[in-house]
């Protein structure tokens, strides 16, 4: 984490990490943590906490049903976890949109919690989606608990892509093959929204990795 003396009081800006499966997304918000200063908060992701704690996988309908809305909460509720803290810029590791993309229906997942689409993007200042890698480009079966095949995992990414459609703040960083290069990007878009208060010179990702 980079050294910070800001005294400000902030404005708090909230952004989302998205993409499909094997996008990289874990690995780059990696960087983003060593990169930035305190008052940029790096949120775990909701489904990993569910997931990793233990929350029932089955492919019925009620089940997946379930899970996403109780990801939908999570995500939330770790959201208003970080309202009063003064951080500048909260990070999401995916947000409560990408819920969509999963869901199974009947209807969706919004009417099932209460909510609609575009109040969902309002929580946002901005999205920033990590496109998943073709097989042949790089998508592999390392973290533990990826149940997707390459082809689901670019559906997946094809339904979140959907869902930000409208948003204004919307930005697309394709899976080239080479990491650092998206990594670059994806630490300079969120530099741009970091007030000046607290940006520090990122310089090149290869250094942090
Ligand atoms: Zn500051
Ligand atoms: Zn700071």
């Amino acid at each position: 984490m980079a050294t910070c003396h800001c005294n400000e009081r902030h404005t708090r800006r909230r952004v989302v990490l998205t993409g499909g499966p094997g996008a990289g997304k874990t690995a780059v918000l990696e960087l983003a943590r060593r990169a930035f200063c305190g008052h940029v908060q790096i949120l775990p992701e909701a489904a990993g906490i569910i997931f990793g704690g233990g929350f029932p996988r089955a492919a019925d309908p009620a089940h997946r049903q379930a899970a996403q809305r109780a990801i939908y909460f999570v995500q939330r509720e770790l959201e208003a976890a970080f309202d009063e803290s003064n951080a500048a810029l909260v990070v999401c590791d995916r947000g409560t949109i990408d819920g969509g993309a999963y869901w199974p229906g009947p209807q969706d997942l919004w009417s099932a919690v209460g909510t609609t689409l575009q109040l969902e993007q309002k929580r946002y200042d901005a999205a920033i989606h990590l496109r998943t890698p073709e097989e042949s480009n790089g998508y592999n079966f390392q973290n533990p608990l990826r149940r997707e095949s390459a082809v689901e995992a670019r559906l997946i990414d094809e339904r979140i892509a959907g869902l930000w459609v409208g948003h204004p703040q919307h930005y697309v960083v394709d899976a080239t093959q080479n990491f650092l290069d998206k990594a670059s990007r994806v630490l300079a878009i969120l530099h741009e929204q970091i007030p000046p208060c607290c940006r520090v010179s990122i310089g090149d990702p290869a250094v942090h990795a």
